[in-house]
């Protein structure tokens, strides 16, 4: 398939600061749009200029939430060449998506391509200074003027691109976490595996009620038994116990992300033991309780890693680390971001040049 390119002759003011980017907060000039339909499959992919798009109201997607997305960056190197991180992984992910929420499988090898045409177009766009990105955000909806419920036949693959900097105003300094005891995210069975719209509706409250108590995201725990550590809001979840790196084995309600995918891949190939297993909130107190808990962090393409250096569940307050950043985060923050910024060694092969 050929992609067409049809430029904006209305191009926007670049942010005057990349210091106060923010994170999703503002988008480039363009967007990549391809449409699905039984007759053509996956058809007309093109890159047009960033603006609204025309749904109508009986749509699929706005009653029944059929969608999926994907979040990834592209990096400024040095000689101002741009990187992508694994991003085929992010678009073998859609598949499994896809496959959850009924949505038509894409071609992988040809969406790498298209996110790479299209950050071309908007190379100017990604920022360089340091902790800086091009946030890359493919979904798809379902736009079916129909309100059955069933699979919708028609879709829109569409890319769009936020250029940012922190995810956290905390930077990577500690966040406080609160474990959720009232509310679940997912259940075996049902979407949690999945990067899609509904988990995060579902989680908008907890969420929201957590802030409100000081808290930056929740902690989520089992639906069935409320017991084992699932993940935080966005990010999947790692302790240091003793001297063993422990994260929750992928059950089918977490999100299987390739942040920790690398994570592990990096840890293990430093002589690291990492485990992944089942592991209860209790476990992490206990560990707490007798000195081994040394570390805990999130893993996700916004934050990359983030320290928790404190933890609330049913009452009780813990502090991780002195609320410091610790030795194992701190080396995985390092490692990964200067592979994905073209200043260490690629060793795993993980990054792409566009
Ligand atoms: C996207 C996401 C993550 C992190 O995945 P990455 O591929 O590392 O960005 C973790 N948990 C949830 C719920 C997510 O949506």
């Amino acid at each position: 398939m050929r992609i067409t390119v049809q430029k904006t002759n209305a191009p926007k003011a670049k942010p005057s600061s990349e210091g106060a980017l923010g994170f999703g907060k503002v988008f480039t000039d363009h967007m990549f749009v391809m449409e699905y339909n039984e007759s053509n499959g996956w058809h007309d992919p093109k890159i047009i200029p960033y603006g609204s798009i025309e749904l109508d109201p009986s749509s699929a997607v706005l009653h029944y939430g059929q969608t999926i997305f994907e979040g990834l960056k592209a990096y400024k190197i040095a000689n101002d060449d741009i990187l992508l991180f694994r991003p085929e992984k992010n678009m073998e992910r859609i598949n499994i998506s896809n496959e959850r929420l009924c949505i038509p499988q894409i071609d992988v090898d040809f969406c790498v391509e298209a996110l790479k045409t299209f950050v071309d177009v908007e190379r100017d766009w990604v920022p360089s200074s340091a902790g800086t990105s091009l946030y890359l955000r493919p979904f798809i909806i379902a736009t079916d003027p129909f309100l059955g419920v069933h699979p919708s036949y028609t879709y829109k693959f569409i890319i769009i691109a936020s250029p940012s900097g922190q995810y956290y105003p905390e930077g990577v300094n500690p966040v406080k976490i609160w474990v959720e005891q009232n509310y679940v995210r997912a259940v075996k069975g049902g979407t949690g595996f999945a990067k899609t719209g509904g988990n995060y509706a579902a989680s908008l409250k907890a969420q929201k009620e957590a802030q409100d108590k000081n808290y930056t995201q929740v902690l989520w725990l089992d639906g069935i038994e409320r017991k084992y550590i699932e993940e935080v809001g966005t990010m999947n979840v790692f302790f240091v116990i003793d001297d063993e790196v422990v994260t929750p084995e992928l059950s089918g309600s977490i999100l299987p992300g390739v942040t920790r995918m690398s994570a592990i891949e990096l840890l293990s190939a430093r002589g690291k033991k990492v485990t992944q297993r089942q592991i209860t909130i209790d476990e992490i107190y206990n560990a707490h309780d007798r000195g081994a808990l040394k570390e805990a962090f999130g893993t996700g393409t916004a934050a990359v890693i983030s320290p928790i250096g404190e933890l609330n569940y049913n009452g009780n307050n813990i502090i991780i680390n002195d609320n410091k950043t610790g030795p194992v985060a701190q080396e995985l923050y390092n490692s990964l971001t200067k592979i994905q910024t073209g200043e260490a060694n690629d060793e795993f092969n993980w990054t792409v040049r566009v």
